[in-house]
């Protein structure tokens, strides 16, 4: 099927953006890679009268760094982000993510913010903004808002944007310590595909391989991707071998509510959730004790 016709407006500002979506609201939506958005609308999921395409705007496209967080422009391509080594040496976990999103072609045109607004529950740039506690800033005409990652996720497909705000920046929390571990692991069916349940983990220790920090947590097996920062913190003063990460991972997969559907049922999600999230916490602490 072909999308119903609609305005297309290429604005050269942030600022005309907000203008333009505080003028049409709700029947309007941001294009960014389209790798989502152009589906949903062949489909006719969704019919938006206006399009504002945000890809000529510089200030939405860059990777910055500050002392304690990584800001990068919500239109910055998948690709960019990849392929940043200082960024990877920073935050590995975005670069882990990455390699299971979709294909190089669609990482080509897609982009961090473009995959955050989706909010599709198995998508692993949620999952990683959710276990990295990474902040959202937003942007309306009438000024900005910085939304944690766990109050922008609403629910399956849905987010706190308001049909007034675009999304800005996303601000990602860059962690001190030395010795510094992440994983990132997923069961689809094919590669490329979406995640049945994905997995992802960040772990700090100190020179005697007890863990000083921690956090984790799983896609696909909940309406939004969800970390378990009070679990995580079972981890810290200990050793994480697999019996420890086996335990905080049964916990954490207890307190979901998977739904079934046709690639899985509530049940092989849950054993998959604490499958994966035992594989990650020990992969994340064993790069994290190889740190020299
Ligand atoms: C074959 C294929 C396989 C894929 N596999 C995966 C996968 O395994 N994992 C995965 O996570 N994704 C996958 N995707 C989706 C891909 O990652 C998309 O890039 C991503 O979901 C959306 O990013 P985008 O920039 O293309 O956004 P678009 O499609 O342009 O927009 C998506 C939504 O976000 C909104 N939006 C975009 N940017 C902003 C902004 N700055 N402010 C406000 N609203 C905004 C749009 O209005 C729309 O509602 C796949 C896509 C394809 C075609």
């Amino acid at each position: 099927m072909k999308s119903p016709a609609f305005e297309y407006a290429r604005a050269a500002s942030i600022e005309e953006v907000c203008a333009l979506l505080s003028q049409h609201g709700d029947a309007a939506k941001v294009i960014a890679g389209g790798q989502s958005l152009v589906p949903m609308m062949a489909f006719r999921l969704l019919r938006p009268s206006w399009l504002i395409d945000i890809n000529e705007i510089a200030a939405l496209k860059f990777v910055a760094f500050e002392t304690d967080t990584v800001r990068m422009g919500a239109c910055t391509r998948q690709c960019v982000i990849e392929r940043d080594g200082a960024l990877a040496s920073k935050v590995p976990l975005l670069r882990q993510a990455l390699a299971f999103v979709g294909h190089v072609q669609t990482r080509n045109r897609g982009t961090a913010g473009g995959s955050l607004v989706h909010a599709d529950p198995s998508a692993e740039l949620p999952l990683v903004a959710q276990v990295l506690e990474a902040r959202l800033v937003l942007r309306a005409a009438s000024g900005r808002r910085a939304l944690p990652a766990a109050a922008f996720f609403a629910g399956p497909m849905m987010t706190s944007l308001r049909t007034d705000e675009c999304l800005e920046e996303i601000h990602c929390p860059v962690w001190r310590e030395r010795r510094i571990g992440s994983a990132f692991t997923e069961i689809s069916r094919r590669h490329g595909d979406f995640a049945i349940v994905a997995a992802a983990a960040q772990i700090a220790v100190d020179d005697d391989g007890h863990c000083t920090r921690a956090t984790f947590g799983v896609g696909g097996a909940s309406p939004t991707p969800i970390a378990f920062p009070g679990l995580a913190r079972h981890l810290v003063g200990h050793r994480v071998d697999q019996a420890k990460a086996r335990a905080v991972a049964q916990d954490a997969a207890a307190a979901l509510e998977p739904d079934s559907d046709i690639h899985a049922s509530a049940a092989y999600r849950r054993h998959l959730a604490t499958v994966l999230m035992t594989r990650v916490l020990q992969q994340a602490y064993d790069a994290a004790r190889t740190v020299q």
